[in-house]
């Protein structure tokens, strides 16, 4: 088995953002580009993997088993990582199949991830100690990892994503989970803050999961940051109706986001946080002299999805 090396990843680059609206507001953008970290284990989902797959490792697992929707990045994340770094990997994807293999399925394929359906009434389980019990069964040894990497190794290696550099006083994301989230404020210093923009629904019920993968965290015992956690807070308006759905006005921001700035945005997580962060900047919402660090966490991959109207 190949060791952990990183060689094949590079070290994320901080862009600044020139835009008049933040500069008229007083407010200094950057973007932490974690897409640009690796062709296919990029964004935070590589942060999250890190310290699973050095725990499959350190006990000897062979086979990585995990969840996700047939879009999912961490799927894709986890096939590439697989494939890289020598474990087998099963898929469980939520859902019947669909021929032909969507681009993200056909890409696990490829990485040799062996893909396995299942219906919506069981997957809604994949917490239960019963239906893990009875994939154990059915997969002989397999290293588990949850939906999305969001377990404590998850959030373990999110505290990596930021250092406590005072260049920033505020870090913006996307949140799924909010394992990224948690993982950032533990990192970070008590007067800086997280803003964070669920991408569901009611995303206010996030919340409440982030408090509780903090404390988890904290008692765990495992590294955080000197005067951590920082403050944080979710910004729950900008979900643009719900997980992975998009309207023509936020596609027209990303268009025109990526020509100003160079930089592609993601439609089910990125693009959303960022134009929310720019409509609040509209809004006065920030102070004067506010340092915006803003986490680009990859997902482009997503953006493949047939169905979107993209010749808008
Ligand atoms: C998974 C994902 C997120 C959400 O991360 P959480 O830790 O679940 O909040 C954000 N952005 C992208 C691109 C992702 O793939």
């Amino acid at each position: 088995m190949n060791c952990l090396t990183l060689d094949s990843f590079v070290p994320p680059p901080v862009q600044r953002i020139d835009s008049d609206i933040a500069s008229r507001a007083g407010v200094d953008l950057c973007m932490l580009r974690l897409d640009l970290m690796h062709p296919h284990i990029n964004g935070n989902k590589w942060f999250k993997l890190k310290y699973n797959l050095l725990e499959a490792q350190q006990n000897n697992f062979k086979t990585l088993l995990t969840f996700g929707g047939a879009y999912s990045n961490h799927i894709y994340a986890i096939a590439a990582a697989g494939n890289l770094f020598g474990f087998r990997t099963i898929g469980i994807i939520r859902g019947e199949e669909r021929l032909p293999l969507n681009p993200t399925l056909s890409f696990a394929k490829q990485q040799n991830m062996q893909i396995v359906y299942c219906d919506r009434l069981t997957y809604k389980q994949r917490h239960t100690a019963r239906l893990q019990a009875e994939l154990q069964q059915r997969f002989g040894e397999v290293f588990l990892i949850p939906e999305g990497g969001s377990n404590l190794h998850g959030v373990r290696g999110c505290t990596e994503i930021v250092n406590q550099s005072t260049a920033f006083t505020t870090v913006c994301l996307a949140c799924g989970t909010g394992a990224t989230l948690a993982g950032i404020a533990l990192a970070l210093h008590k007067q800086q803050r997280v803003i964070g923009f669920p991408v569901l629904k009611g995303g206010e019920f996030l919340n409440q999961e982030i408090e509780k993968l903090i404390a988890d965290y904290l008692v765990s015992g495992l590294p955080v940051g000197a005067s951590s956690p920082a403050s944080w807070q979710l910004v729950c308006d900008y979900h643009f109706g719900g997980y992975a759905k998009v309207n023509k006005e936020l596609l027209l921001f990303s268009q025109e986001f990526a020509q100003a700035h160079g930089i592609s945005l993601d439609y089910v997580y990125t693009a959303k946080m960022v134009y929310g962060v720019m409509n609040l900047i509209q809004q006065g919402w920030f102070n004067r002299g506010d340092r915006l660090l803003l986490i680009h966490t990859g997902g482009l991959q997503g953006n493949q999805v047939a169905s979107l109207p993209l010749d808008i």
